[in-house]
Formats: structure tokens, sequence, C-alpha cells
């Protein structure tokens, strides 16, 4: 029997990728694509559907291509996607009435300012886990029904249909005859009851959406149809939103296992077994990737400038001239003499919730230079982080060993220590960083039989190296206290 591989089809917020994967989990291919980010006026972000479609098939292509393979010679798909992003289309033509409403795009805020504070908030945060927000899909399929001409007629006549990236892309690559999402994805819409795992209909009723329009649900290792191409029909039998995905990808399936993505953002998801467990601390409940028959949840958390205060510090200040410069500059100084950046660019998330609030260096004394504001901006990230994480350890009542990472800036050495030091606990960083696209591979992988046990995975050792806790407990507790006093200073900036 010839080898067979298994590809993600990782579909991000800038770009589109194929990930091909052997039976070791290692990359053996991969193909990547950029595609356009559109933005129509201050604060809407929006991308072209038939774009991201077509970027993700040339690059399934490229990826094989590359390898000398062929279709034949893959045993199933997975897709890994951007969460939260809209697409409404017409099931007879197959074109999209309008632009991606991308997760990112704030058009519908104020209309979610009016929901807070309501009883509808109150039932959407215990019935879908989430709080009411304009980054989920539900306000954005609203504004299409309400702002394209006929969108409405159409929608109740049903003759359109809602997705999310995954949907969207499996709708095109089955030719439209599965109209599919998975959990981890439907929980992200805020009009999915993550209680009775089905659509719900009072969110429908109040958001004016026809039920007709919603994917069917199905977990997220489960047969979603096929993709033919080359006379050969390969399973499509895993889907996952991309930090889903990424927890999976870690083989955190368990109780207990947290990950963390240093990416421009953080985010940070805690597996929380087959129980849902609300915040109390404005943390978001959502499903966690699960096989067939199973539900798992998860606890999120995210920190909204992670990665991209070393951009900042790149573009703007333009004191490094690469993100990896600020390493070996941190390290060439013992601390950062007092200096502290609070990167609270467009206002801080858990556990301060304080949209006023405004980024800001202080600490500085005449010897303070750029390194020290480098290392400070790299301790930030680990702070912001560890806020997220105690914020998380008080709501599932108790506190990991050990926290799995990945993203770009998990590559920073200085970062991942300093993170450890300060937090306590252990921190294991995979040789391949690719968790995202690797836990879609693997979802897939177990659906179809490629793999005979989520043990078979878990025995692959993938870590590349352990971060452990060397800081004086007490030095530590000191430096997040003045962490704090520094935060407070940032609240409140701007006037309400
Ligand atoms: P995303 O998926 O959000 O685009 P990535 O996971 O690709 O992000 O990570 C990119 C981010 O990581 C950028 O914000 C960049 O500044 C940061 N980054 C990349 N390399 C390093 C590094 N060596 N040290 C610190 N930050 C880094």
């Amino acid at each position: 029997m010839s080898e067979k591989y298994l590809i993600s089809l990782d579909e991000g917020t800038t770009s589109a990728r194929a990930v091909v994967f052997d039976r070791s989990m290692s990359i053996v291919s991969m193909a990547q694509k950029e595609f356009t980010q559109i933005f129509p006026q201050a604060g809407w972000v929006e991308h072209d559907a038939m774009e991201i479609f077509a970027g993700q098939i040339s690059v399934l292509s490229e990826a094989i291509a590359k390898l000398g393979i062929g279709l034949r010679d893959v045993a199933a798909i997975g897709i890994t996607n951007q969460r939260e992003t809209t697409v409404v289309w017409d099931k007879n033509t197959g074109i999209p009435v309008y632009n991606a409403i991308v997760w990112q795009c704030r058009r519908t805020a104020d209309y979610c300012e009016m929901i807070k504070g309501t009883e509808l908030a109150d039932y959407i945060h215990v019935n879908t886990g989430l709080v009411a927000d304009a980054y989920f899909s539900a306000t954005k399929i609203k504004w299409i029904l309400d702002n394209v001409e006929g969108a409405r007629e159409k929608a109740e006549h049903g003759d359109l249909l809602f997705g999310t990236i995954d949907t969207w892309l499996l709708w095109r690559l089955t030719d439209g005859r599965s109209h599919l999402t998975d959990e981890t994805n439907a929980s992200r819409t805020m009009l999915y009851n993550i209680r009775t795992h089905s659509w719900d209909e009072r969110l429908c009723r109040e958001f004016g959406i026809p039920m007709s329009m919603l994917p069917g649900v199905q977990a997220s290792g489960s047969d979603f149809g096929y993709f033919e191409g080359d006379g050969v029909r390969v399973p499509i039998c895993g889907i996952a939103g991309d930090q889903q995905s990424s927890l999976f990808g870690h083989g955190c399936f368990d109780r207990g296992s947290v990950k963390n993505t240093y990416g421009t953002g953080c985010f940070m998801l805690a597996n929380t077994g087959s129980e849902p467990v609300m915040s109390n601390n404005g943390l978001v409940t959502t499903c966690a990737a699960a096989m067939d028959g199973e539900h798992k949840y998860a606890l999120e958390g995210s920190v909204f400038t992670g990665g991209a205060v070393i951009q900042w510090l790149r573009d703007e200040l333009k004191i490094i001239e690469h993100a990896g410069d600020t390493e070996p500059l941190a390290q060439s100084i013992s601390d950062t003499a007092g200096v502290y950046v609070v990167p609270a660019f467009t206002g801080l998330g858990a556990p301060y919730w304080n949209m006023y609030a405004r980024g800001m260096i202080i600490g500085l004394t005449r010897g303070a230079g750029r390194a020290h504001i480098c290392r400070a901006a790299l301790e930030a990230i680990a702070y912001q982080s560890d806020d997220v994480l105690n914020t998380m350890v008080r709501d599932i009542g108790f506190t990991p060993e050990e926290m799995k990472v990945d993203g770009g800036a998990a590559a920073n050495g200085f970062l991942m220590q300093f993170q450890s030091d300060i937090s306590g606990i252990r921190l294991a960083r995979p040789r391949v960083l690719e968790t995202t696209a690797a836990g879609a591979a693997m979802l897939a992988g177990l659906t179809c039989g490629y793999f005979r046990s989520a043990s078979e995975l878990t025995a692959m050792d993938r870590t590349d190296r352990v971060f452990s806790p060397t800081m004086d407990r007490a030095r530590a507790a000191d430096m997040v206290k003045m962490w704090h006093k520094a935060v407070s200073r940032s609240l409140d900036w701007i006037e309400k």
C-alpha cells in the first residue's frame, strides 16, 4: 500500500493555506496565498468569498503538486478557518449576495451596545456562552438581510444560505451537496445553543434570521461529505474553527489542558471537558472540537494586543528591524529597570474590560533606552496572558500544570521563559508551530480511520522545548504587582 497523506485547508484572516501531513504528523508540503483585505469605511472589514475559495483551491493543487502526489494519495481533508466571518449566498447561483463580513468588522457595534445590559444579553450568555458583541456572526447576518436589496425576501423564500468560512468552503468543495458546519464554528455565531446542541429559535427570531438559512451542525470529527477530483472522492471529515483546531492540534483532548497562541493577539483556551463552565469574569464559553457522539467545551480568553506590540516597535517606533531582534535586545539587560509598557492600543480585555484604556510607557528614568522598552513590550505580552490565565483559573477552579504554546511570537525564547517565570507554569512548545492546521488534519485522520485512536496521536511527542519556571515566586509576585499598578494608570484614559 502506498503512503497516504492528510491535507488541512487552513483558511486564516489574511491567507489561505494547504498543509500536507504524513502519518507522523510532520509537514511534508505546504502552499499559501494571501487574499485582499477590503476596508469599505473605518472599522469595517470584508473579504471576497469567491477569492477565498479560488485561493484555497489553488493552494490545494499547489501543495499536492509540490509533493508529487495526486488526490488518490490523500486519505482525508480537514478544514480550519477564521471564525465568525459571515458569508450569505444564493443557493441557486452559488454566488454570495455580499462580501464576507469579517470577524474584526465593527459595523454592528452600536446595535450590540443596545443589547448589552438587557435580558437578551443574559439569555445570550447563558445559552450561547458568548457576550453580546459585533464580533460574532448573528448581527452580521442581520446586517446583510437588512441592507442588501432583496436579500430578506430571498432568505424568507429559502433561496439564501448562511455559512461561516468552513461552511462556505465545504459547500463549494462538495458542489453544493453539503451545507454543514461543526460545533466549534456554530458556537461562534451567537445563534447556537451550546446546551441543547441546536440552533436557538429565540435568537433566530430576535435577529430576524430565517432558520432555513442555517447549516446542519455536526461534531468536528465526522463525515461532512467528499471532494471529487481526478476521478477520486476524498472524504472531508474534520472541521474546526482556528482556535479550537489549535487546542486539538496540541493534543489538549482532556479536561484541564490549556493552550495559548501568541499571534497578533493572544488566544488562550482551556478544555473544560463535557461540562460548560460559565465565566464570572468576562471569558467566553465555547464548544471544543470533539469526535462524533461527544460534546466538549472550552473556556476562552484573549489579549487584544499580543505580538502586535512587537509590530508597533518595528513599524511605528522603528526601534527594531525584525520581530526576532527583540529577543537578544531583551537578553542584553538583566531587567527593564522599572519600565512597563501597557499596550492598551484598543482598550483592555479580560479581566479589565476597559475600552477606554490606552497604551502607555511608564517608569522611565534617564537611563531607560531601546532595550528596556523592547523587553518591557515582550514582558507585557506575558503579563497580559498571565492575567487571562489567572482569570481562567478562578473560573475553572484549578491551576493547570502545563500550558501548550504556539503562534509567531512563541518563537521568542525570552518571552516563553518570562511567561513561565511570571505564571509559575511549565510551557511546552511543539516542534511544528502549525498546530492550527494539524488539529483539522488530526480530526479528519481520526474520523476516517487513518489514525486508530487519539492515544496514537498523544503518543507522538512533538514537543520541541519545555520552559520551566526558575524565578523566585516572591520576585514574580512583586513584578506582577507593579504591572497591575501600571495597568491601573492606563484605565479610563480617554473620555467616555
Ligand atoms: P497571526 O496568525 O495573528 O497573523 P502569527 O502567529 O503569524 O500571527 O504571529 C505573528 C505575530 O508574532 C506578529 O505580531 C509578530 O510581531 C509576532 N512575532 C513574530 N516573531 C516574533 C518574535 N521572534 N518575537 C516576538 N514576536 C514575534
